[in-house]
């Protein structure tokens, strides 16, 4: 007779039933975690990346007057031959920022530089290399222009009481330029989402430390600096927490007063000594606590008072993995901004990638150019989720969805490149 022992979920099982799915999670993550509502206002210079929390509206026309956008002569359309060639008398000049004040007649026409106003009595830039100046006086120009060329309409780029920015938008360079331009100096933005985080864990030791047997130095706490600093978070290192379910409740309350979000990593497991899922259970609420990924799959998500949290995994691959994934999309919508929309671009697998059904997996790759011009990508070696020169060495997460059932050396797989990482 065959003896079988009953077992409990872990993390080497495909799938089970408590865990959400990436994008069940991503939604909870969406629902639960709340917009902030303070904005603060910054010179347009300091507001590059930050979340518009204003509706910004043009009170001028950019550009304000209709302009030329060639050097040239300016000329009525009605000047234009049909046939053949027109003489014209030059009468002056129009400079960018010193406009011609005169009005120009039917056979005349005024020289002009790219940016000058268009003089009163034309419409139309004759490009200087299309004409003929023999003399200082006369200008001939033939039959194969069209009124109104090269000519920069009043408002072409923004009109007077267009809208240039909406709440909620995040400020690109552009924008700076847009905003320069249309005379505003300053900007309400979303204030930056304060972040407070810890490791836990027993046999941490700080890196100024000689590691005793079994101790490890914390590098979670400096990858999590790290990922946070390309963001616009205000960041609180609260250090490392030992494994007591004490040291842990009063580390969490103390994170709740003083920030939106709070991360933790470690100690979401099912061992004996991990206490944060125990503890949040009892000073917070938790939305959920599994979710089919690999690596990733302990992520335990709820609020604490007004704060989010989010207590990561231990590993450190897979607190980079649901970091990028989960804490950024916490961090979007807690700063006002729409959702990420992640690009996967498709490329040629160059090995096998054995995978089963279930979970979504995201292992690290590199991605490159093939002799073909056509992209590819390998793994970086061994994809446990504690090996975290995978991450240091990949340029992309190979993601593999969670019905994938394995990938054949040449099949087209899916890559997230890892500029935000
Ligand atoms: P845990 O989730 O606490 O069981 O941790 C899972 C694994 O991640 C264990 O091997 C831990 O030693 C390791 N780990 C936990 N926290 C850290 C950290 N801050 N830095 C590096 N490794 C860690
Ligand atoms: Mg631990």
């Amino acid at each position: 007779m065959t003896a079988s022992i009953k077992t409990d979920p872990s993390c080497a099982d495909p799938w089970d039933a408590d865990s959400k799915t990436v994008a069940q999670a991503l939604d909870l993550i969406e629902t639960n975690t709340p917009r902030l509502q303070e904005s603060e206002q910054l010179p347009i210079r300091d507001s590059l990346g930050r979340i518009s929390s204003e509706v910004v509206i043009s009170t001028i026309n950019v550009p304000g007057h209709a302009n030329s956008a060639m050097d040239g002569f300016a000329v009525s359309g009605s000047s234009l031959p049909a046939h053949g060639i027109v003489e014209l008398s030059d009468i002056g000049t129009a400079y960018a920022g010193k406009p011609f004040n005169g009005v120009c007649g039917k056979n005349e026409c005024v020289r002009i530089m790219t940016g000058a106003v268009i003089p009163e009595g034309t419409d139309t830039v004759i490009m200087q290399e299309q004409a003929e100046q023999p003399g200082n006086q006369i200008v001939r120009i033939g039959s194969s222009h069209r009124a109104g060329e090269n000519v920069r309409a009043a408002g072409e780029d923004i009109k007077q009481g267009e809208e240039v920015l909406q709440p909620g938008s995040k400020i690109n360079t552009a924008d700076l330029g847009i905003l320069a331009s249309t005379g505003i100096g300053t900007i309400d933005v979303i204030r930056k989402p304060v972040v407070a985080f810890f490791s836990t864990g027993d046999e941490l030791v700080s890196i100024d430390k000689p590691l005793q047997k079994g101790e490890i130095h914390d590098s979670n706490r400096y990858t999590l600096h790290g990922m946070l600093s390309q963001l616009d978070v205000d960041i609180i290192d609260m250090g490392v927490i030992r494994d007591e379910p004490d040291a842990i409740r009063t580390g969490l309350l103390e994170a709740s007063r003083r920030a939106d979000l709070i991360i933790t990593t470690g100690g979401v497991s099912v061992g004996e000594a991990d206490y944060i899922k125990s503890v949040l259970e009892e000073i917070g609420q938790t939305e959920f606590w599994k979710i089919a990924i690999k690596p990733g799959r302990p992520l335990t998500f709820g609020s604490i008072g007004n704060s989010i949290f989010m207590g990561l995994p231990g590993n450190p691959v897979a607190v980079m993995v649901t970091f990028s994934l989960f804490v950024t999309h916490a961090i979007r919508k807690l700063a006002g901004a729409p959702p990420a929309v992640i690009p996967l671009l498709k490329v040629r697998s160059l090995q096998d990638l054995r995978k089963k059904p279930g979970r979504s997996e995201y292992l690290r790759g590199i991605a490159s150019k093939a002799e073909n011009n056509e992209w590819q990508v390998e793994k970086t070696g061994m994809q446990g989720s504690g090996i975290l020169s995978s991450m240091s060495r990949a340029n992309c997460f190979i993601v593999l969805p969670a019905e994938n059932n394995g990938v054949k050396k040449g099949d087209l797989v899916d890559i997230q490149l890892f500029e935000h990482i």
